[in-house]
């Protein structure tokens, strides 16, 4: 095994081709990387952390849904189906620094975490760290992140210096990390590319980039100082982003077909709540058992809607109550020129968890935007950006060849088992994703050494031995054998 590799992933949220070269990448060092239907933060990542696909790491958005009382409710760690990347790597003794991936809030949700170091995420209710103990040695660092990039839209400009503010604290915690604790594999996740790539749509098309040039010239700075630090690193994004000039009122479109009931006063009330809670507060994920039901829970008769589009920002996923309503939806939908096509999602995605996934995903055509919200229209010119399928994908470092020629585009899925393959673990054979073996020099080990496949259970057994020892230990500390 080679103990010894230190592998960095520097994610950068929603980073396309474009904002990836306003960062400071190098054209020709950055490939297509392809996220998941839909392009959406939370399954995105959670498939980059765990190489397979949502029906097997149970996340599609930042919400779970029961369709037949339209409750809604927020997904934390616990909610994460499959083991992760550093629960993999935990268990074979090896370490790993995981800063601000969704899905790892609370640390309780993650199981095996001996040697692994959790920062937040910027969804999660509070900052902090795991292990506790480091809390008081990182505790100035802490500091709450600014993602409510929606209600800085009046002022552009100051949005911009908040972020540097934030930025510059941060990247010394991080630094702090990357330096002097001890890792295999430091994974963090920027999500200023995502935060800056909605409020500055124009730098997709490389205007405005003034606004953002100074973050993204100290963010540039700590990936040519974290590859100096590591013998391989990888820079990939979550998905891409691309300029919408168009909104889809997919709710609206449904209930004109009757597939949705509402109260129209029940909606203006709705709207007001809305206007007097922020949406931040219904995106982190304490609060919510205090925050005001969502638009639509509040608004729609349960019994008279049959399918509807949940309240998330970019989710592309249909919730129909039965199979018939699904395809009737199917034909409804199909004709509206906004849509490109329409996928049921168990043709898309296998595994124990379909059937909690939205049946239908229904992919908009170019430079279209859904919105769930109940609209007098069904759709609007407006100009925005927001996200798409095509993220970004570049690495460097020893063995790592400098002109990759893909047999295949790489996927989401692909970097859990590029990794342990690297490391020279044996892979899950559920696992989704491929070893990306274009990306090594012919000559190097990495090529030469062929993947090794496992059953799931062989980590599960590493984890009971895991356990077994540490009880053992205990019991030995104690006296008691
Ligand atoms: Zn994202």
């Amino acid at each position: 095994m080679n103990e010894h590799l230190k592998i960095v992933i520097i994610g950068l949220d929603g980073a396309s081709k474009t904002t990836v070269q306003l960062v400071g990448l190098k054209k020709d060092t950055i490939y297509d990387f392809i996220s998941t239907i839909p392009p959406y933060t939370p399954p995105a990542w959670t498939s980059i952390f765990t190489g397979v696909n949502p029906a097997k790491h149970g996340i599609i958005g930042w919400q779970k849904i029961d369709i037949n009382t339209l409750k809604t409710k927020l997904v934390t760690s616990h909610d994460v189906k499959y083991s992760r990347l550093s629960e993999l790597l935990d268990t074979s003794g090896l370490k790993s620094i995981v800063i601000n991936l969704p899905m790892t809030y609370p640390f309780s949700g993650i199981v095996n975490k001996n040697n692994t170091i959790i920062v937040s995420d910027w969804a999660a209710p509070e900052q902090t760290i795991y292990p506790k103990k480091l809390s008081q040695t990182y505790k100035e660092y802490l500091i709450n992140p600014p993602h409510d990039w929606a209600s800085h839209i009046e002022n552009k400009k100051e949005y911009a210096s908040l972020v540097k503010e934030y930025i510059q604290i941060r990247l010394n915690f991080y630094y702090e990390l990357l330096e002097k604790e001890d890792w295999d594999l430091f994974f963090v996740v920027f999500s200023e590319t995502d935060w800056f790539s909605h409020i500055y749509p124009h730098i997709l098309e490389g205007k405005d980039k003034g606004l953002v040039a100074p973050i993204f010239k100290i963010l540039y700075k700590f990936i040519q100082d974290a590859q100096e630090t590591a013998d391989i690193t990888f820079v990939v994004s979550d998905h891409g982003f691309e300029i919408k000039n168009k909104v889809f009122y997919v709710n609206s479109a449904l209930a004109k077909g009757g597939f949705i009931s509402y109260s129209k006063t029940k909606l203006k009330l709705a709207r007001l709540v809305n206007k007097v809670f922020p949406k931040s507060l219904l995106k982190r994920a304490v609060e919510s058992s205090n925050a005001p039901s969502n638009i639509l829970e509040a608004t729609l008769n349960p019994e008279k809607t049959h399918a509807f589009m949940p309240p998330e920002p970019t989710t592309w996923g249909m919730y129909t109550k039965d199979a018939s309503i699904k395809e009737k939806v199917k034909q409804y939908l199909q004709n509206f020129e906004e849509i490109k096509t329409i996928v049921e999602s168990s043709k898309l995605y296998n595994g124990p968890h379909v059937d909690n996934l939205p049946s239908l995903f229904i992919i908009p055509a170019k430079g279209v935007e859904y919105s769930y919200k109940l609209s007098e229209k069904i759709t609007e010119a407006k100009y925005m950006a927001d996200h798409e399928i095509h993220g970004i994908f570049s690495v460097t470092g020893k063995g790592i060849s400098e002109d990759i020629n893909f047999s295949r585009l790489p996927t989401v899925y692909d970097i859990a088992p590029t990794i342990l393959h690297i490391f020279g673990l044996p892979i899950p054979n559920d696992m989704d994703g491929r070893v990306l073996i274009e990306i090594f020099e012919e000559d190097s080990e990495f090529a030469k050494r062929k993947p090794k496949y496992v059953d799931p259970s062989y980590y599960e057994k590493r984890q009971e031995d895991e356990k077994l020892k540490k009880a053992i230990k205990n019991l030995k500390l104690k006296g008691k054998i």
